[in-house]
């Protein structure tokens, strides 16, 4: 199940942390030999920690917070009233309750790295966005759909808009390719969320951006997401803080979905 397009993730983290420490720490060395000199480029700080990754490509590595093990709901709380998640866990696995709606971590977050698998019933039924739907908000803003989603939905064989399909900001961003597994196959997320900073007037000083790989195909490449994802009407942004990761009980009629390994690794 964790057979991912690993290599190609590994590129995007590598490439941008290069871009990140090169210009102070190249700029230093040059300062020290001549630009002849071979050591003129080479650094030495600062030094990567030392992060053990997991056993299998998809695994958490050392240093992720685990938001679900397959155990309990511990990290989770409803969306509504802020009291402890019902959704059903069993087998090792989180299965939507769509009578108690949405749920969301306990703890707040602003860049992360996030990695969860989610299922589609083998048995899904409905169709267009009433098939599989769910979703991953990257940031909750409070109750109901407020914040910025990541759409899940079964679209394996199932047409609706395209900016609302599997691997879309939804209604803002048309997912690069739709790699979707048959329903009752196990799918993985792999995102990098940079979220929006804001000036103290509230105002936007930069735009949040996203990355995302879906079964290690990249679906979103560094989009910038023009505000807030909305279901009627154009996408704004509200100055906000760290913030919960949410997942979504959508309220059609079609079987809920399920979630496994779920973790984070903030930035
Ligand atoms: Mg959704």
């Amino acid at each position: 199940m964790l057979q991912f397009a690993c290599p190609s993730i590994q590129r995007i983290f590598f490439l941008s942390s290069i871009s990140l420490l090169s210009g102070v720490t190249i700029a230093r060395a040059q300062q020290q030999y001549d630009s002849t000199d071979h050591r003129a480029t080479e650094v030495y700080t600062p030094v990567p920690p030392i992060v053990t990754p997991g056993a299998q490509c998809g695994e958490a590595p050392s240093d992720a917070v685990i938001l679900f093990n397959g155990q309990n709901e511990d990290e989770w709380v409803k969306v509504s009233d802020g009291t402890p998640a019902t959704w059903k866990v069993a087998d090792g696995i989180l299965t939507v309750d769509k009578a108690t709606g949405n749920i969301q971590t306990k703890r707040t977050f602003t860049n992360y790295q996030l990695h969860l698998e989610y299922r589609i019933p083998a048995d899904i039924t409905g169709e267009d966005q009433a098939r599989g739907n769910s979703g991953v908000f990257l940031a909750s803003l409070g109750k109901g759909d407020a914040g910025y989603e990541l759409q899940i939905l079964d679209n394996y064989n199932n047409k609706t808009y395209t900016n609302g399909q599997v691997g879309s900001i939804y209604k803002q961003s048309v997912p690069l390719a739709n790699p979707s597994r048959k329903p009752g196959e196990w799918s993985t997320y792999d995102i990098i969320w940079t979220a929006p900073v804001f000036n103290a007037d509230a105002s936007l000083a930069s735009p949040a951006r996203v990355t995302v790989f879906l079964n290690g195909v990249l679906v979103q490449n560094n989009f910038t997401l023009i505000g807030v994802t909305r279901y009627i009407g154009k996408p704004y942004y509200t100055a906000h803080g760290p913030s919960p990761i949410k997942l979504q009980a959508h309220g059609d009629k079609s079987e809920p979905i399920s979630f496994r390994n779920i973790w984070v690794r903030p930035l």
